[in-house]
């Protein structure tokens, strides 16, 4: 059944887990994360990168919203990093009433002003925001500790960004990073104890594709309800397509599709129960 993001979060605050968000680019990763979430009895959310819903438009939106609807278990469908108004808004239009306002790469002020513009958009059309606050990188590589540490969410500012804006969940910047992390990850947990201390509103989690359960379990504790996870699903997909096509006899696409959507269900079903969403 389609529900919506904050009802998902709700339920992940009272039950003191986390909801896993599956980026899916196609049919494949759609089936992938619903049977995994039929599969383990858990909620989910279906979620579109702004950058492939701009390539594959409405065809994936309503594969989307057409899977959430006809599952078993409750499954939101998120916009994930839109930094346009417009692209925003013709989304909300087609019914996905759940997206991330991303505003991270504008100084401070900017960001609020920009994030509340959407908020108060959002809310009109009974959608549901998260925003970013600090800036997510792709590696930390190559930055000098000030420069590292002024991307992470700094919690002086979080309590006022999260009332100014009105959005109803924020993503934090506390050592995670977008792909795969080049070291053991760390994650700064004194920084997110302080983020929740001022913060209300559920916390999401970016890049946590490679989190091991120590840092999962640590992360809920401290009040995050929404893990996105990209990184790991793609590479389920990509492998299980390489290991088909390397085979003597190219095998039928039935069959590809098949093992390809029966990989990424496996990794997915694995994380729900990780995040503590499962009840299987
Ligand atoms: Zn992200």
């Amino acid at each position: 059944m389609i529900t919506n993001t904050v009802a998902l979060l709700g339920m992940a605050e009272r039950g003191g887990f986390a909801i896993g968000a599956f980026n899916v680019y196609n049919l494949e990763g759609t089936l992938a994360v619903v049977g995994a979430a039929e599969e383990a009895a858990s909620p989910a959310i279906l979620q579109i990168m702004a950058e492939s819903i701009s390539r594959e438009g409405r065809p994936l939106a309503s594969t989307c919203l057409e899977a959430a609807s006809s599952a078993s278990v409750p499954i939101a469908v998120h916009l994930d990093h839109s930094s346009s108004r417009d692209e925003i808004e013709r989304w909300l239009e087609s019914g996905l009433k759940s997206v991330m306002a991303d505003g991270s790469h504008l100084e401070f002020e900017a960001n609020m002003e920009f994030t509340r513009d959407i908020a108060e958009m959002v809310h009109y059309n009974d959608g549901v925001v998260e925003a970013e606050l600090g800036r997510l990188t792709g590696a930390e590589d190559g930055l000098t500790v000030p420069e590292y540490e002024a991307k992470l969410t700094d919690p002086t500012q979080a309590g006022d960004f999260v009332a100014h804006t009105g959005a109803d969940a924020l993503a934090v910047c506390i050592g995670n990073v977008h792909g795969r992390y080049r070291s053991e990850p760390r994650l700064d947990f004194e920084r997110l104890e302080a983020i929740r201390d001022v913060v209300s509103a559920p916390l999401v989690l970016h890049g946590a594709s490679g989190l091991d359960e120590d840092l999962v379990r640590r992360s809920i504790e401290l009040g995050v309800r929404k893990f996105n996870v990209n990184t790991e699903v793609r590479a389920a997909y990509i492998d299980s397509l390489a290991e088909s096509f390397s085979a003597t006899e190219s095998p039928e696409l039935v069959v590809v599709m098949e093992r390809a959507v029966d990989a990424m269900q496996s990794l997915v079903a694995a994380k729900m129960r990780l995040f503590g969403s499962a009840s299987d």
